[in-house]
């Protein structure tokens, strides 16, 4: 039965080669599966008629009843076109007509009831429809208009004649064989437990649906069975890493308590305590740690790396924390290195700037177990990077590593994998890290320092420039530190270096007698350090700078973070900027300056950064903004391939459909049960298709 669905395309009623490679082509429809699976984008509702006085630029395509009062052709040579008044007796809409102007012309009827169908657009206080779907309006034929699907198409399909009303046709004549073969392939108490239709009436309804209510039901029964299939994917890859992988013993904590005892410099939060807890029961379970550590920015994810760190040396192994980029890499290395060496410990930085000599040192003595702490970047990848007994890796800033340069940590060492701890700067929302990190546990730092002030943030324009630096002087001369941060134009370096040197040519003049630094992507490496290191030791007390400060860098003298042309940044990084600022006891001020227009868009992500400090609520806001495809770490993940949920949208029945498969891999962890068979068969009709299940059963 399931080869009906592999069943190549051209065997399809109305199509033929010609129609078959074009599918194939421009769509990637091989089979009757792949066309049943090309759902429709939108439908067309037919199903009523709107005034025009009704009408505004958010409607999606709506539908007119009314007549055409004159015609005239406007504009000159390219711009020419032909324009229709179109009245329903409630106001006037213009039709317009850009190409084949002369036959539309010819054709159309005054005194005429037309139905008008099309997306409005509006010009001033005008609202038009560009070439739309017109027909005679005959009242008997008006009744009972299905919503008719409209299928995604591209140019090279519309000029082979097949457009989005060739693809309904075919869909029909294949729906009608196939409907009856249509297996189901998920559990019957599921099905009823979340009151689903089943799988062969949601592909029916979600082409050709009776109603919105049946199309909301298909919608659903498929975004449910989208998402299972994720999860189970997900989870069945975490019970078998959990089943296979044994782990290093790592639970000594003689180190941490003469850490803890004489030199931690502050309390720990409870929630830091929750989350080194959870991690120690992880490196000394015997299984391996896979574990995701999210927390805010500044709420102190490097102590709970130290302390981890601790508890693996002290039980004899080595550990590795990688950064993305130098800047951060230096820094971890920095902060650790005084700790380290009061306890004894030998620890090492590697970038790509660290010398041959340097290197062979390193190398030498990772070998003798003599290192151990390597901090670094993507350089202790490399393969000459060799450990004694690698415990722990610890990858900061996940997102900006991929899946594989994680998986390449865990093979330097031979006897166990090492114990992985990821950490994030940037809180994801719940929803996309089941998906995105769903193979790990998570830990979450839920809670900052006492002591720290929320930072006020407000939005300025130009011509508050002078009061702005009015504040920035009072801050400095009450012994604080600025930063001023200008946005990076990937287009061009150029544009980008003239924005920071003209600030910092304004900035010199305003602040004549104030030391400043100024740090930026091209310079060396060497430079930056110098600069950096000026401003943390506080002989300079602004900072200059493009987004090369935004994530991890820390002073804590700092109170105040002014972003220039804030418009310009995504709402992830607006909030990593920030986060620079508010890391000591004094109150922090984050000014977000911007030009006078601002799109809708620009406006949400402003009012958002002034409303909240929430990184949580942050993200959130930022994935229903952008959708997930922005957002780093996506692209490998698979969730942008889905064909109707939505990441950014379904979290909740993302998170029931997990629910679910935990609950069915509990109990049936092989599903070998009667009742998951549908499960079992759907999952190797897949392996037969491109998906690469080998790891699950
Ligand atoms: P992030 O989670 O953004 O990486 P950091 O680890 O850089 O945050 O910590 C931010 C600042 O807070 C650092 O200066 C750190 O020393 C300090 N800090 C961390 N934990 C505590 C604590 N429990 N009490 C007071 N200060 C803390
Ligand atoms: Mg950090």
């Amino acid at each position: 039965m399931a080869n009906f669905f592999e069943t190549k395309i051209e065997y399809l009623k109305g199509v033929g080669e010609r129609i078959a490679s074009l599918l194939k082509e421009e769509l990637n429809i091989f089979t009757f599966g792949d066309l049943l699976q090309h759902y429709p984008f939108r439908h067309e509702d037919r199903s009523q008629f709107h005034h025009i006085s009704d009408v505004n630029e958010n409607m999606p395509y709506i539908q007119l009843v009314g007549r055409i009062q004159r015609v005239e052709t406007v504009g000159e040579k390219s711009k020419k076109r032909l324009v229709a008044y179109f009245s329903d007796g409630t106001g006037v809409l213009e039709l317009v007509w850009f190409q084949g102007a002369r036959w539309v012309a010819k054709n159309l009827k005054m005194q005429t009831d037309y139905v008008v169908f099309g997306k409005p657009n509006r010009f001033g206080s005008k609202f038009s429809i560009a070439h739309p779907e017109m027909e005679v309006f005959i009242p008997q034929q008006q009744e009972a208009k299905p919503l008719l699907p409209v299928y995604a198409t591209t140019e090279k399909l519309k000029r082979g004649r097949i457009d989005s009303k060739a693809l309904v046709k075919l869909q029909k004549n294949l729906l009608q064989r196939a409907y009856e073969q249509i297996p189901e392939n998920l559990p019957e108490y599921v099905i009823k437990h979340y009151r689903l239709i089943s799988k062969r009436d949601a592909i029916r309804h979600i082409h050709f649906p009776e109603d919105l209510e049946w199309l909301e039901k298909a919608r659903f029964r498929l975004k449910f069975e989208e998402l299972f299939y994720i999860q189970l994917r997900i989870l069945k890859l975490k019970l078998s890493k959990m089943a296979k992988s044994p782990g290093q013993v790592l639970c000594e904590t003689q180190l941490v308590h003469d850490f803890y005892e004489k030199y931690l410099p502050f309390d720990l939060t409870n929630a830091q305590k929750k989350v080194i807890r959870e991690i120690f029961e992880d490196l000394r379970s015997g299984k391996q740690m896979n574990r995701l550590l999210q927390g805010d920015v500044g709420s102190g994810k490097t102590i709970v790396a130290f302390i981890c760190m601790l508890i693996a040396i002290g039980s004899g192994a080595q550990v590795a924390m990688m950064a993305p980029t130098e800047i951060l890499a230096e820094q971890h290395y920095r902060g650790l290195k005084d700790f380290a060496e009061k306890l004894g410990l030998h620890i090492a930085l590697l970038t790509g700037s660290t010398k041959t000599k340097e290197r062979r040192t390193i190398d030498q003595m990772l070998r003798s177990g003599e290192l151990n702490i390597l901090v670094g970047t993507h350089a202790l990848l490399e393969s000459h990077v060799q450990f004694s007994n690698l415990g722990l890796s610890i990858v900061d800033e996940q997102h900006r590593f991929g899946v594989a340069q994680r998986a390449k940590l865990w093979q330097k060492n031979e006897n166990f994998d090492p114990h992985v701890l990821v950490m994030t700067a940037t809180p994801i929302p719940r929803t996309l890290a089941m998906t995105l990190y769903g193979d790990l546990d998570v830990s979450v730092i839920d809670e900052l320092p006492a002591g720290r002030k929320p930072i006020r943030t407000v939005h300025r324009y130009e011509k508050n420039r002078l009061s702005v630096f009015g504040f920035v002087r009072e801050q400095i001369q009450a012994g604080r530190q600025v930063y001023i941060v200008y946005p990076l134009i990937e287009e061009s370096e150029k544009l980008d270096l003239k924005h920071l040197e003209d600030g910092y040519e304004s900035i010199r003049r305003a602040f004549p007698d104030t030391p400043v630094s100024v740090v930026h992507g091209r310079m060396k490496p060497a430079d930056k350090d110098f600069e950096m290191q000026r401003f943390v030791q506080a002989k300079t007390k602004i900072m200059v700078a493009t987004t090369v400060i935004e994530v991890g860098v820390n002073v804590p003298n700092a109170s105040v973070m002014i972003i220039e042309n804030a418009e310009r940044f995504g709402l992830a990084q607006l909030h990593q900027l920030r986060g620079r600022v508010g890391r000591g006891a004094e109150q922090s001020y984050c000014i977000l300056m911007t030009e006078y227009k601002l799109s809708k868009e620009s406006k949400t992500r402003l009012s958002t950064m002034v409303r909240t400090n929430d990184g949580f609520e942050i993200a959130e806001v930022d994935l229903k903004l952008r959708g997930p495809g922005d957002i780093e770490g996506t692209q490998q993940s698979g969730v942008l391939d889905l064909l109707v949920a939505d990441i950014s949208k379904d979290g909740k029945i993302m998170q029931e459909a997990r629910v679910q498969v935990l609950e069915i891999l509990e109990k049936d962890p092989d599903l070998c049960q009667p009742e998951h068979l549908p499960i079992k068969r759907h999952i190797s009709s897949l392996k037969q298709h491109t998906i690469n299940w080998s790891k699950i059963s």
